[in-house]
């Protein structure tokens, strides 16, 4: 399949700053494809290398197969870009706003009214159609942002943190926006964000890019197998007896790795892969009264805990 973004081991130094190191990235056709990294991370970087409004120190950036330093206008005319703060001619309404976008890429103005119209709808603005866009919130101005993305009818779609400073039912419906758009359009979508709850809502893929480098990517399920230790499984595990050397008693079997102690009184128990049977068995032979055994997945705030807070994604044992 057709990749829509490519970068070729891309770096990219301000000065002693390495903002970007040894890149290497492919989003496909239709995908919506989440960058997702802490502040510093690079991620307007490497969006701003896409664009071609800033050249890579080494490798190499392709939009639509166009290489995106030595062709940036090329590359403009099929990406519709969405900067974390974007701006309005403030005393004009917000179809007019999108109307000079249209005419200024030269589309006569009663066709680009009927678009920006039909646009001003599909992201959910048509009530404020005609209200300055200097009264306009946050939230609105993300949206008639992504209406004067797609005024041009691009192929691909980079926003660059675009629910920052949204409430949170804004940010809801935005994201919901942006997937039904990619879905009913076949539109490829690259977008960056340092929230991972809103990324793994709405993408096929997810970076995980830290300090410049991508860390893992894939979808949720695959990044959980990258990330974390692989032949082991977590179980939460809930008895009825309160037998104080249960515990000790657990972690002497030989395939359990870890045993800790819940705040809700259950036991997180970490043990290697398809010994569940063995441990229940264990369990009841220990007369120990078992009510439940349940599997724990890692998610995103393992993660989160991990890459962007330097944590520890286990609980203590
Ligand atoms: P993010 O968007 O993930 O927050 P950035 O791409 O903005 O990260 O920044 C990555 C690193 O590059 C940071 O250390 C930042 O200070 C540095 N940086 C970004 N732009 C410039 C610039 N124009 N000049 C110098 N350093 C920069
Ligand atoms: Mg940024």
């Amino acid at each position: 399949m057709k990749a829509m973004i490519e970068l070729k081991n891309v770096t990219k130094h301000y000065h002693e700053v390495k903002a970007v190191d040894q890149l290497n990235l492919k989003i496909l056709k239709g995908e919506i494809f989440g960058l997702l990294g802490p502040n510093g991370a690079g991620k307007s970087t490497t969006i701003h290398m896409l664009l071609g409004l800033t050249e890579p120190t080494e490798g190499e950036v392709y939009v639509c197969g166009i290489h995106a330093t030595t062709r940036p206008i090329e590359v403009k005319k099929r990406v519709g870009f969405l900067p974390d703060d974007v701006g309005f001619y403030e005393d004009m309404t917000g179809l007019e706003n999108l109307v000079l976008t249209a005419k200024l890429n030269g589309v006569k103005e009663d066709m680009a009214k009927e678009r920006a119209l039909s646009l001003l709808k599909q992201v959910g603005l048509q009530d404020a159609a005609h209200k300055k866009t200097g009264q306009f919130s946050r939230g609105m101005r993300q949206r008639l942002g992504l209406a004067d993305v797609l005024m041009k009818n691009p192929e691909v779609v980079i926003l660059d943190e675009p629910t920052l400073g949204i409430d949170p039912k804004g940010i809801q419906e935005f994201l919901t926006m942006i997937r039904s758009l990619s879905k009913e359009q076949g539109l490829t979508v690259l977008l960056s964000s340092h929230q991972l709850h809103q990324v793994q809502q709405i993408c096929d893929r997810v970076g995980i890019f830290v300090k410049g480098s991508l860390l893992a990517q894939g979808d949720m399920e695959s990044l959980q197998q990258q990330l974390f230790d692989d032949d082991s499984v977590q179980y939460k595990v809930e008895v009825g007896s309160k037998d104080e050397h249960a515990i000790e008693s657990l972690r002497n079997l030989p395939f359990v790795k870890k045993v800790g102690l819940q705040p809700d009184g259950k036991w997180l128990v970490q043990l290697k892969k398809g010994n569940q049977g063995e441990l229940a068995k264990k369990i009841v032979e220990m007369n120990l009264d078992l009510i439940s055994l349940e599997k724990i997945s890692y998610g995103l705030d393992d993660i989160y805990q991990r890459y962007f807070q330097g944590g520890e994604a286990l609980g203590s044992s």
